[in-house]
């Protein structure tokens, strides 16, 4: 059976949320008390995106670069990357953010991000503000790129699932789909699976890759 590695982005391939940096300097106004919406249930992340963003009055480019180069990646994705590359797995990035800050967070670490898919979100700048368009239609869980689409296209397609991931936006997915799930030790994903057979605690990619090596030979 093939496999397909769903790997998300930020805090699992980054060591910190872009996201969560760029609203902390960006704004003043209290955008985590929107993250326990989602936390609870009761909006989708492509709601809580529109609130979070919308609180951003003013930016450009130049601010959210400067932020966005500061963000750093797991110094064992590299290893990680050749491995994938070199065994010709299939590699899909699936994140809630955004296009504009991953591939240059990809091409500030030199790794080319034409080598596998990612499906993100974009955002435009439109008179300093900004406007954010979604990649995929609404969908019952209010997601903003709704990663569980995407995942279960690939089951359907005959793939086996291995799931990286650490937070709310990777629980569906994993949960329902994935064959194997590697979850960032002490974040959201690992604590709500706790217990799950299929549920493999991740640190670094170094980890991750052992584990495939083991499990494919
Ligand atoms: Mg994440
Ligand atoms: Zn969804």
């Amino acid at each position: 059976m093939p496999i397909a590695i769903c790997c998300d982005f930020d805090g699992t391939i980054t060591l910190m949320d872009t996201g969560k940096a760029l609203l902390s300097n960006l704004t003043k106004e209290d955008w985590q008390a929107v993250d326990k919406f989602v936390i609870n249930g009761q909006i989708g992340t492509r709601e809580a995106l529109i609130k979070q963003w919308g609180m951003i009055e003013h930016t450009t480019w130049e601010e959210i670069f400067t932020i966005v180069d500061m963000i750093k990646i797991d110094p064992s994705f590299y290893d990680f990357y050749n491995w994938v590359i070199q065994k010709n797995l299939k590699f899909i990035i699936l994140s809630d953010g955004f296009h504009k800050y991953i591939n240059r967070i990809l091409e500030d670490h030199e790794i080319k991000a034409k080598s596998f898919d990612i499906l993100a979100n974009d955002v435009d700048l439109v008179d300093n503000r900004l406007k954010l368009s979604f990649n995929t239609p609404e969908c019952d869980h209010g997601c903003a790129n709704c990663k569980y689409s995407h995942v279960l296209k690939l089951k359907n397609e005959g793939y086996k699932i291995i799931y990286i991931g650490d937070g709310l936006s990777d629980i569906l997915p994993a949960a329902e789909l994935a064959d194997i799930i590697y979850a960032k030790k002490n974040e959201d994903l690992a604590n709500k699976l706790e217990g799950d057979c299929r549920l493999q605690i991740f640190d670094n990619f170094s980890d991750i890759q052992g584990d495939i090596e083991k499990r494919l030979s």
